[in-house]
């Protein structure tokens, strides 16, 4: 595909698509309406861009939209919805996921259910692409849940009485839009509050002159001095916060284990893990992970990676980018095997393209809808 291709496909909005049947939503999303072939699996995708509701700063970042890969997987006229999102700072673009997806040739497996050889297909095409893998490994569990006619959660043998509270962010920004944005987040029982800048403690007694509800924080790598991290988690401790997430540049590995030998709140570690294979590397350094689809290839290690962290004692968080409810509502399904959940990256965009899994009262609600738990909207 080329570049202007893509450029045109993701400047197609589906504002106003309503609940209707998959050959319609894969119409009005611009997939071509050719059969699948029969017997194999079938893969198309389509670019798509999300627009957030407000410019969302982190202590390195800026940024008005994300983009975004919309994947579907089609066996035996059942539709699996996937999807690939790149904030721009981890490297991926809407242009190397579809080089990466082009690649891909499911056509070769008749057998759905065989995921682990069908996962290693993929991994095994090019080293990296993280959302590029994980918008397939998405759109295969869901169709493998649909053709179950049953959750991730419930296959999993997960209690949906046991998903977290999830946290709201409030990024970086100036007192008057934090102070709205703490107004907006009121249905929220936490607030993850992005720091890591030399005005962290104005952000903080601004929220905390509004709401005593509990915070988490997350600096992104943002704090460069241990003794400064120590001080500012000293503090923090003070302030109703549960846990900081990646204090420290994750390069800083024994500043970070010096950090968590002294720190009254636990330390989770985020840009410092992305799959499973890393959790040996952090034990002992970090008290917690943060796991996202988009980093750890999809669901399939993401589920190991909870079980691994959950047998070694670890914390564990689900977390997420800026995503439709695609990609959320399947990590929600993960979501009991959490202590907390940040999955609010569906509640950041003006253009949500599925309903999915909700938040209510603060807590994430899981559906009966089988798969991941989602329909086109
Ligand atoms: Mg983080």
């Amino acid at each position: 595909m080329k570049r202007r291709d893509f450029l045109r496909c993701a400047g197609m909005g589906l504002a106003g698509i309503a609940l209707m049947p998959d050959h319609l939503f894969a119409a009005q999303v611009g997939i071509p309406n050719t059969p699948a072939p029969k017997g194999g699996l079938h893969l198309t995708f389509r670019p798509y861009r999300l627009d957030l509701i407000h410019t969302f700063t982190v202590s390195k970042s800026s940024r008005t939209f994300t983009p975004d890969v919309l994947t579907f997987i089609e066996y035996d006229g059942v539709t699996g919805y996937g999807e690939a999102s790149m904030p721009p700072y981890l490297g991926e673009t809407q242009e190397s996921v579809c080089n990466f997806l082009s690649k891909v040739d499911l056509s070769q497996f008749s057998d759905p259910f065989r995921m682990e050889e069908i996962l290693d297909y993929v991994d095994g095409i090019a080293p990296g692409n993280p959302s590029a893998k994980a918008a397939i490994d998405i759109a295969l569990h869901d169709l493998v849940g649909k053709l179950l006619g049953q959750p991730w959660h419930r296959i999993w043998g997960l209690s949906p009485e046991k998903t977290p509270y999830t946290s709201f962010t409030i990024g970086i920004d100036t007192q008057e839009v934090v102070r709205q944005k703490v107004a907006e987040a009121s249905p929220y029982k936490i607030l993850k509050v992005k720091v890591g800048v030399p005005h962290d403690k104005a952000t903080i007694e601004t929220i905390r002159s509004m709401t005593d509800r509990p915070i988490c924080v997350d600096a992104n790598e943002g704090w460069n001095d241990k003794n400064r991290a120590l001080e500012m988690i000293e503090w923090l401790a003070r302030q109703n916060c549960l846990f900081v997430e990646q204090p420290l540049p994750k390069e800083m590995v024994e500043e970070t284990a010096w950090l968590r030998e002294r720190s009254p709140l636990p330390i989770i570690a985020d840009e410092a893990i992305q799959g499973p294979e890393d959790i040996a590397h952090i034990y002992g350094i970090y008290d917690g992970i943060n796991i996202k689809l988009m980093k750890s290839t999809g669901l399939y290690k993401a589920y190991q990676m909870a079980i691994t962290a959950k047998t070694l004692g670890m914390k564990v968080m689900i977390g997420c980018m800026t995503e439709t409810s695609c990609a959320i509502s399947a990590a929600a399904q993960l979501s009991p095997l959490a202590d907390w959940a940040d999955l609010d990256g569906n509640l950041l965009i003006s253009n949500d393209c599925y309903d999915g899994v909700k938040v209510i009262d603060g807590r994430i609600t899981l559906n009966d809808k089988p798969g991941i738990g989602v329909s086109p909207r």
